[in-house]
């Protein structure tokens, strides 16, 4: 059967590419990057390598600045629950469309002791920096937001809101895990004092993921251990996974701008294609401020769920929510935040487009989709 795979935010093929840079660490050159000897220094030079290249690809002023993690999760941990620790008490301002990594880390911290401000969104998915600058407290210690959401695709407006934090003296975390390789981002022009990467987002690994963490801010370690990573983060590198982090970063930022032209035609395509052909749909997110490759819509007396199995049997793939929730029938946290009611939420279904997506792909999601559609609204009004 034929398959199309339009899941691309729940985690991505890695590419060839990327593939053949790995490949060797895994056998000829498996030392321990903390051994002296060649093979170490050979493993220790590929991590180095790779670290070069996330830097140059989020435009960090220098190596020291870039961490390796185990994913996207890791690197939101590190980032909020360590800065926390390393200021002991304090404020704390994110969004109620985090990603869980983010939005659970900071309920840890509220029974910690410390204070968390859950900003709103419109009905777009979007925060201002005008929110952000009201809710800004003497006791401030960081405002994370997202820099995109995973669900709806919704770009925040992070270089206004790091101009408000650089003013007000507050350091800003964001989670770039869907951002980075989709849209430009720079640490340095968007005063960005923290940010979190995953491999398996961009055509990269599962497991390997990186944390910006600007040079002066002090964050608490969560791993000890070893020296690893200058001693802040202890573990054997997964030299293999960073390696092909690296590359993945390195690829998806060098060919931003024509991957996302391309993206950006197929998820209007889609949308479009089925905003015509289905009547009782909703665009969810904002429809220009989106990521390239998301495509977030919610069909009137359909349940997502239910399309996601007949899509699933005929070999198209897409989430009705995020791929953490799903399998539990809890409308999502960013759905409700963006004013849909339950039915609509349950409603919705996510397809996102990755950098090996073709038209002809998107075609066949057209004439496959709106029959299904019509037939699970049948099957209610019976
Ligand atoms: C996937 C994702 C994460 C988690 O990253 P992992 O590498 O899977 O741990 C965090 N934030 C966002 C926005 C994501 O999309």
């Amino acid at each position: 059967m034929r398959r199309i795979y339009l899941d691309n935010a729940a985690t991505t093929a890695v590419s060839p590419e990327v593939m053949e840079a790995m490949l060797p660490y895994f056998t000829g050159v498996y030392g321990n990057a903390s051994s002296i000897h060649g093979y170490g220094r050979e493993a220790k030079r590929a991590i180095e390598t790779a670290r070069r290249q996330v830097m140059k690809a989020l435009n960090a002023a220098a190596p020291q600045e870039i961490y390796f993690t185990a994913g996207g999760t890791e690197s939101d941990n590190w980032a909020i629950k360590g800065l926390a620790l390393a200021k002991g008490s304090g404020h704390i301002i994110t969004t109620v469309i985090e990603h869980h990594a983010v939005l659970h880390t900071c309920q840890w911290l509220e029974k910690q002791g410390f204070d968390v401000t859950y900003l709103p969104v419109d009905e777009y998915g979007r925060v201002t920096a005008a929110q952000v600058k009201k809710a800004l407290r003497e006791d401030t210690i960081l405002v994370s937001v997202m820099a995109a959401n995973n669900e709806v695709g919704t770009i925040q407006p992070i270089a206004e809101i790091g101009k408000i934090c650089r003013e007000r003296g507050v350091l800003l975390h964001t989670d770039a895990v869907q951002a980075v390789g989709a849209i430009p981002l720079d640490v340095q022009a968007m005063n960005i004092d923290l940010l979190s990467l995953s491999g398996h987002k961009l055509h990269g690994p599962k497991g390997a993921g990186a944390l910006y963490v600007r040079k002066g801010v002090k964050i608490d370690t969560l791993l000890h251990g070893g020296a690893q990573e200058r001693g802040f983060r202890a573990g054997t590198e997964n030299v293999p996974a960073i390696v092909g982090l690296g590359k993945a970063v390195e690829i998806a930022c060098q060919n931003l701008d024509e991957n996302a032209a391309r993206m950006v035609a197929l998820r209007q395509r889609l949308i479009d294609g089925l905003m015509a052909r289905v009547p009782g749909t909703r665009l969810n997110g904002h429809p220009a401020e989106r990521l390239p490759g998301n495509a977030n819509l919610s069909f009137d007396k359909v349940e997502g769920e239910a399309l996601l199995l007949r899509l699933d049997l005929v070999g198209v793939a897409g989430s009705s929510g995020s791929a953490c929730t799903s399998g539990t029938l809890d409308p999502s946290h960013v759905l409700l935040a963006l004013g849909l009611t339950q039915a609509q939420a349950n409603g919705a279904l996510r397809l996102t487009i990755g950098t090996d997506t073709t038209e002809e792909e998107i075609d066949q999601v057209l004439d496959i989709l709106p029959p299904i559609v019509e037939d699970l609204r049948r099957m209610v009004s019976r």
